[in-house]
């Protein structure tokens, strides 16, 4: 009797979801300060010093420098508006020109943090291993350092000389910089997004320069700003004990030291130069305060170092020159307490040209880790411990990222779960699908056409709107069909798809599951489908491939399986799908996927399996042809991981 498993019927393309927010960080930045009265008024405030500094000479009333010993400690009039000092000379003039070498100084101190931080922290985080470790500890060296005492000695050194001080001061600023765009860049480094260029081939410059670096610019504002509040409280405290600049050249902080002379008789001296130091400082940091709160929470760091190079490396071609992924005897671990401990135990499969595979399970089976060693993207600290993936004849496993940059994309194409997160949400589909198409030899010009080729092939209907849309404007399901067209811009024999339609309501699920039909019925595409869904399984795949606890239990045509599955495990996951023959309650699998901590020694699924017996337990089970022995036209794809199949076949049958 045949399993029924239910087929949502396709419907037509779903509509755009309308705009909600701008997705760019630095965007998202800019309107925070938009829309922050406080944030609004330290740019004022700011642009009001910049402007007066700048025309100091033409606009203010007298020489700052002038001397009038017949005026001396005046109070505000309409002479001298903002009083005299201890010389005679006007405080408002002085206050005009002392802004500008301030700026200056600042500017050059938060100018070279920037300049140094932002390239080392972009390498410290995206590469991380010896270069982050490098990166760090001089980092750390600069926080050491007694970065105000050194400045002190310097400005004894070099008397006078500002820009000294704050180039020293810049490259001690550098470390903060440095740690701040390091941090950002290990947050988005292991984003689907970042994950889908790599895989379509995009070279690591634009990878950072387009994908990672505009994630890091608003942070970066923010520690600019701050920078410059430093870098205005540093000089200006130099100068207020005499070491900041030349006694020739106005400044607040020397002003501020004049004032303190006369504290007592006259008090007065020390408002204006203290009142706009203070409004300046506050400026910067409200701008400061007011980006950083647009940034969106970052995930605690994770590190990716580099992969071990545990596989090897053959180059013997596959057997069938209709194959085009081949994986033979695959491990892969993972550190569990101190540990290397493999989570994916010796899987073999095969997909050939037009034909879809399904790799299912439960969560937790290794299904998905299978993909992700396959297309060198394990997480952080997983490993390939032993095994082989022959992608048309070459060796997968082992690769670096360039020479799996060659492969990716153009051979094998990754479509992920989570459609906008695989999306840059910086940029429009139209920029995204133009850059793919660009990097894959099409020329700019014609990756324009080519681009709406490929959203009408994925069946979206409105390619011209989409094409201007950002991917926060699509809806998930069109997202993922978006998602789908950049991975057939380089046109890939391969298509690895993880739980693609998971996210998706099940009549959007049927049509994508049409368009991954349409895509392999060319013949010359193989599709290996990742998921947890029998019913996706049922629909589309050729052949299934079903996974329990790091090691494939059964596999074969998809309709025998199916229909007859030999391994109590697959027996029990049909039971649990929903048919319209199961007129009653769902059966469950009792129980959980053990640990790797927990794998037993024989079956892996004994704990759960209702025909278990003592011999279940005693040794490990190999995947066998169940049929080898009493049928010899059996078909050889076809094997369980049961030492029992053959009896539960039979109890089957009954
Ligand atoms: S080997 Fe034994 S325990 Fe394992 S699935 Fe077969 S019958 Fe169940």
């Amino acid at each position: 009797m045949s399993t029924v498993i239910p087929a949502a019927a396709p419907i037509a393309v779903e509509a755009p979801v309308a705009p909600t927010s701008s997705a760019t960080p630095v965007a998202r930045a800019g309107r925070a300060i938009a829309h922050s009265p406080a944030a609004l008024a330290g740019l004022a405030w700011l642009a009001l010093v910049i402007m007066v500094s700048a025309l100091a000479g033409a606009i203010a009333p007298s020489d700052p420098l002038a001397q009038h010993l017949t005026a001396l400690l005046q109070s505000p009039s309409s002479a001298h508006w903002l009083g005299t000092d201890s010389l005679g000379r006007d405080v408002l003039s002085r206050l005009m020109h002392g802004g500008g070498t301030l700026l200056w100084g600042a500017g050059e101190a938060s100018l070279i943090a920037v300049l140094i931080g932002v390239p080392a922290g972009l390498a410290s985080g995206y590469w991380g291993g010896w270069i982050d470790t490098a990166i760090s500890w001089l980092t750390d060296l600069t926080f050491a350092v007694p970065a105000f005492v050194i400045l002190v000695a310097l400005a004894v050194i070099y008397p006078g000389n500002t820009a000294v001080l704050m180039g020293v001061l810049g490259v001690l600023a550098a470390g903060a910089a440095t740690r701040l765009v390091r941090n950002s860049t290990r947050t988005v480094r292991d984003e689907l997004f970042v994950d889908a260029a790599r895989v379509s081939g995009l070279p690591t410059r634009l990878i950072i320069s387009r994908h990672i670096l505009p994630t890091v610019i608003a942070p970066v504002i923010m520690l600019s700003a701050t920078n410059m509040a430093i870098g205005v409280v540093v000089l200006s405290s130099l100068s207020f004990l005499g070491l900041g600049g030349s006694p020739e050249t106005p400044s607040w902080g020397q002003m501020i030291y004049e004032a303190s002379q006369n504290i007592t008789g006259d008090p007065w001296l020390l408002v204006p130069p203290g009142a706009v130091l203070i409004l300046t400082v506050v400026a910067f940091n409200l701008i400061a305060s007011t980006v950083r709160d647009s940034l969106p929470g970052s995930p605690p760091p994770t590190r990716r170092p580099r992969r071990e190079r545990a596989a090897r490396r053959s180059s013997a071609p596959p057997t069938d020159s209709g194959t085009l992924l081949k994986v033979d005897g695959l491990v892969v671990g993972f550190p569990i307490g101190t540990t290397l401990r493999p989570v994916v135990d010796g899987v073999t499969l095969t997909v050939r040209r037009g034909e879809t595979v399904g790799l299912v399970g439960e969560s937790g089976s290794g299904k998905s880790v299978t993909a992700l060693a396959i297309l060198g993207l394990l997480p952080p600290s997983g490993a390939v411990l032993a095994g082989s993936a022959h992608f048309d004849g070459t060796e997968l496993l082992g690769r670096t990222d360039r020479q799996l940059g060659r492969i990716r994309g153009r051979g094998v194409a990754y479509i992920a779960q989570e459609p906008m997160s695989a999306l840059d949400p910086c940029f429009t589909i139209g920029h995204q699908l133009r850059e793919a198409l660009h990097h894959f030899g099409t020329g700019r010009r014609a990756s324009a056409g080519r681009a709406r080729e490929l959203l009408v092939e994925v069946g979206i209907n409105a390619p011209d709107r989409v094409l201007k849309n950002y991917p926060h404007q699509i809806s998930g399901g069109m997202a993922q069909r978006v998602a789908i067209a950049l991975a057939l811009a380089g046109d890939p024999a391969l298509l690895i798809a993880d739980e693609p339609t998971t996210a998706l309501d099940v009549t959007v699920q049927a049509a994508i599951l049409d368009l991954f039909r349409d895509l392999v019925a060319t013949g010359h595409r193989g599709l290996l489908l990742v998921t947890h869904d029998l019913g996706v399984v049922a629909d589309i795949c050729d052949r299934v491939a079903v996974m329990y606890a790091g090691q494939l239990v059964e596999q074969g045509v998809t309709a025998d399986v199916l229909d007859a599955p030999r391994h109590p495990y697959t027996q029990a996951l049909l039971g649990a799908v929903p048919s319209l023959e199961s007129a009653g309650r769902l059966s469950v699998i009792p129980g959980a996927v053990p640990l790797p901590t927990a794998w037993p020694v024989g079956c892996r699924f004994a704990g759960r399996c209702r025909y278990a017996q003592d011999r279940c337990s005693a040794e490990p089970i190999l995947l066998a042809d169940a049929d080898a022995d009493a049928d010899a036209d059996a078909d050889p794809a076809r094997a369980t991981r049961c030492i029992r199949a053959g009896e539960l076949a039979l109890e089957r049958a009954r």
